[in-house]
């Protein structure tokens, strides 16, 4: 069953919650075919309205990087071809397959994205996958502070199948060997 939809707004805005249903729903379907060219399993989208800005997979793998994690190379890409730095008069919408990580959850913080739609929770993807995602103390209502909207939980079941697809299929879980 799905999980209920978590919120920072004041009233949820059902217009806005049933196009992010249909952007993440299409998100977690293209997901596959990333991870089967080495991504990791994670998909993050920044749009502006309808418009398709930047969308990137996690390239932690094939890139050799711990920080290339979807939202901070949507977020990069994103800001390499608007040609700046602060995308907060934009008003840009960020659609992310799995809740933010807390280094990711920083990147956004920095980029000026104004709304943040994600799917599966962290915890979920931590017992599916074993993935450390980070301590976030109330980073939604943080979040509402700086006036960023948040709405996640949007079609976990659709993310719990591809993230146990992953681990089934013996994918990398890369992360520090402490
Ligand atoms: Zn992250």
């Amino acid at each position: 069953m799905n999980t209920k939809i978590i919120t920072n707004a004041d009233k949820i805005d059902t217009e806005k919650l049933e196009h992010a249903i249909e952007i993440i729903t299409k998100l977690q379907n293209e997901l596959p075919e990333y991870i089967e060219r080495g991504h990791g399993p994670f998909l993050a989208a920044i749009y502006q309205g309808d418009k398709l800005i930047a969308k990137c997979a996690n390239t932690v793998v094939i890139d050799d990087c711990s920080n290339h994690h979807a939202e901070i190379n949507a977020i990069r890409v994103a800001q390499a071809k608007l040609n700046n730095y602060d995308l907060a008069q934009l008003n840009l919408d960020m659609y992310i397959t799995a809740e933010p990580c807390m280094m990711c959850i920083g990147a956004i913080m920095w980029s000026g994205i104004k709304n943040v739609y994600y799917g599966v929770p962290s915890k979920i993807v931590e017992q599916i996958t074993g993935f450390n995602e980070g301590f976030k103390p109330n980073w939604l209502q943080e979040f509402k502070k700086l006036g960023i909207n948040v709405y996640g939980n949007i079609e976990t079941d659709l993310a719990e199948k591809v993230l146990e697809q992953y681990v089934k299929s013996k994918h990398i879980i890369y992360k520090p060997s402490r």
